[in-house]
């Protein structure tokens, strides 16, 4: 991995590349992951490179919602799987959420590359190679998943995620938190929890807020669920990245 100093006014931009980056050359991110991630780097420029207060909003909304679950599923890809492996581990352990791997472009090697990768940062179960179930309304190689991980979840957290599988999965009546800086894209807009924040910083801010309301009692967390507006949320980022009172950094 390249040494980046901490000083460099783009920091966190530069080490999230090369994760990237490093997530190709070990065989865990696609080539379009690549893309994906420039896509995300140009929404997050405009919004500042930092956590806006809807977002933390979100944030709370989606750690109330994974402690209400009966059963909860962190989705996994291969731009997850390489920016946040450790933090989604930690996430799991602060909410009793299952992982499950669960890729666009599915092969055997990447999912294989991918659960091993989360196991070394300490996941003790991965799910998603039985892929034994299916999200209807999908052609046969993007419906695949676990019966017993995605297909039997009442909340899924994914991240970066294709539009039609988010809007699939929202159809499929699961409870879908998305972590998305593009406001606008049909992850972002068929979630029930939008998350408009880098998954860089999202995820472990979702954990804090986790391990901050474990003792929360059922009323406490419910209420956030329901004082959250995800159009409201939505509509926020598309007013800092609009109207941002970004500076040029020259
Ligand atoms: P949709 O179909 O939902 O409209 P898409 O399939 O065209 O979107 P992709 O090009 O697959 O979207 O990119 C995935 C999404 O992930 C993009 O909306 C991008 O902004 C977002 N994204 C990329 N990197 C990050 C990141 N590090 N944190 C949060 N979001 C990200």
């Amino acid at each position: 991995m390249v040494d980046v100093p901490e000083s460099h006014p783009r920091y966190e931009s530069l080490l999230t590349r090369h994760r990237i980056e490093d997530g190709v050359e070990k065989g865990i991110t696609s080539q379009q992951g690549l893309i994906a991630q420039g896509r995300g780097e140009a929404f997050d420029y405009l919004l500042g490179e930092e956590t806006i207060p809807s977002a933390d909003d979100a944030a709370r909304a989606a750690a109330a919602h994974l402690l209400l679950a009966d059963h909860a599923v962190l989705s996994v890809n291969g731009n997850v799987a390489a920016l946040v492996p450790g933090e989604t581990v930690d996430l799991a352990a602060a909410t009793g959420a299952d992982i499950e791997v669960n890729l666009f472009n599915r092969t055997e090697a990447r999912m294989q590359a991918i659960a091993d990768h989360l196991r070394e940062r300490g996941a003790e179960e991965v799910k998603g190679l039985t892929a034994d179930g299916r999200i209807p309304g999908l052609d046969h190689e993007r419906a695949k998943v676990d019966a017993d991980g995605i297909g039997a979840a009442d909340v899924v957290v994914v991240p970066l995620e294709d539009g039609d599988r988010a809007e699939a999965l929202a159809d499929a009546g699961k409870t879908e938190i998305v972590v998305d800086l593009n406001p606008l894209s049909r992850s972002a807009q068929s979630a029930a929890v939008p998350i408009i924040d880098n998954i860089i910083r999202a995820v472990p801010n979702v954990t804090a807020h986790a391990r901050e309301l474990r003792d929360a009692d059922e009323d406490r967390l419910q209420a956030i669920v329901d004082g959250f507006d995800a159009d409201e949320t939505r509509a926020a980022a598309e007013r800092a990245i609009r109207e941002g009172t970004l500076q040029r950094s020259d």
